[in-house]
């Protein structure tokens, strides 16, 4: 069996380990007799993996009591519109920065809703940068202050949260999430869909503060109420079963063979500092985001040639590396090296590299 080393933005890869722990328990879950994908959501096997996923994801991450997490569905796409619908009923207001694709999308969902403000914006470059942010022209009494902390399809990472003071600090988290510790305190809410860095897809997660819960517009969908889903421990309809399943399992993998977020994030910084290091050595490559701002999940790189840059791509999947090919809006090519991704991945990457310059000088 080949398997590839696979550069996906999303779905992407999961540990290797966590996929044969789930072929072993395909057919018979623990002695149930059924694979988890048949089970009834209300049998108390299935209980004991909704209520052991949720605890790991408590564990590993240091969620503190006084916040909620939901197993939701739709995407973190879903939450740019639950978002407003649930928190932007105090003054209506609510301040965004715009710092990618994604963020705008979250934006213009919210001005459906409230007064959405544009604090500040990266468009000018391409998104290659994170906007420095000044207090004084935030919204005092805005209802949250949304960010999208790592920009999966540019490649920029907020290294520094926001003083937002009182007003709840909302991020999108879907592309950095269990990739390094995070001081959820310092959020009123966190979102994320799964399948960066946690799961397949089909689950989205969020932790939200319990006092932000409760205060929905009135015409929000009974679906779209983090109430609903709070008062239901996220069993208000059929959760995405499987997908939570090996949630947990990617959880343990964090916990007992990584040794937790700590040492998630030094693995991360490791192979990180492997392919920025060679980008900023290579004559041929170059990283297309300031220094300062580089992410350690999402790594756009190019060669200034279109012609140069699908020849990467095709040699580089002909060598067993996909899907590095870049996202439309900036081209070239992106490297996505999540939690699964090993060093060798990343190692095997920069070594073709390194011969595709020397091939094509
Ligand atoms: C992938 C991604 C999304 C979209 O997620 P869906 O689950 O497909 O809706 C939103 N935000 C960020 C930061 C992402 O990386």
């Amino acid at each position: 069996m080949a398997r590839v080393y696979n550069f996906s933005a999303g779905p992407s890869m999961l540990p290797e380990s966590v996929l044969q722990k789930a072929a072993d328990e395909m057919l018979d879950y623990q002695g149930s007799g059924q694979s988890v994908m048949e089970m009834s959501h209300r049998s108390k096997v299935y209980d004991g993996i909704i209520k052991e996923a949720e605890a790991l994801l408590r564990e590993v991450m240091e969620i503190p009591d006084n916040y909620r997490v939901l197993f939701l569905q739709g995407g973190a796409s879903s939450q740019f519109a639950m978002v407003p619908l649930n928190l932007m009923t105090g003054s209506g207001k609510a301040d965004y920065v715009i710092t990618g694709q994604w963020a705008k999308k979250a934006y213009k969902e919210a001005a459906r809703y409230g007064q959405a403000n544009v604090v500040a914006s990266s468009e000018d470059r391409t998104f290659s940068y994170i906007p420095k942010l000044d207090p004084a022209t935030f919204t005092p009494d805005a209802d949250y202050f949304h960010i999208c902390m790592n920009n999966t399809i540019y490649g920029t990472v907020y290294h520094e949260l926001p003083d937002t003071g009182d007003v709840p600090l909302v991020a999108d988290i879907s592309s950095c999430i269990l990739s390094r510790p995070i001081d959820v305190s310092r959020f009123g809410m966190l979102y994320a869909g799964a399948q960066k860095n946690m799961a397949p897809a089909g689950l989205t997660v969020v932790i939200i503060r319990e006092d932000l819960i409760g205060h929905a517009q009135e015409i929000t969908p009974t679906m779209f109420n983090y109430q609903t889903h709070a008062d239901a421990d996220s069993m208000f309809n059929t959760p995405p079963c499987y997908t939570i399943y090996i949630a947990k399992l990617v959880l343990e993998w964090i916990k007992n063979e990584v040794g937790g977020l700590s040492k998630m994030l030094e693995l991360n910084e490791k192979k990180a500092k492997l392919l920025y290091d060679f980008l900023d050595s290579s004559e041929m490559f170059r990283g297309t985001v300031v220094a300062e701002d580089r992410s350690l999940m999402n790594v756009p790189f190019v060669t200034g040639s279109d012609e140069l840059d699908a020849k990467f791509v095709k040699e580089a999947t002909e060598a067993g590396l996909v899907n590095l090919k870049g996202h439309r809006s900036v081209g070239g090519m992106r490297a996505s090296i999540y939690n699964a991704m090993p060093y060798e991945g990343v190692a095997a990457l920069v070594d073709f590299m390194k011969k595709f310059e020397l091939n094509n000088k």
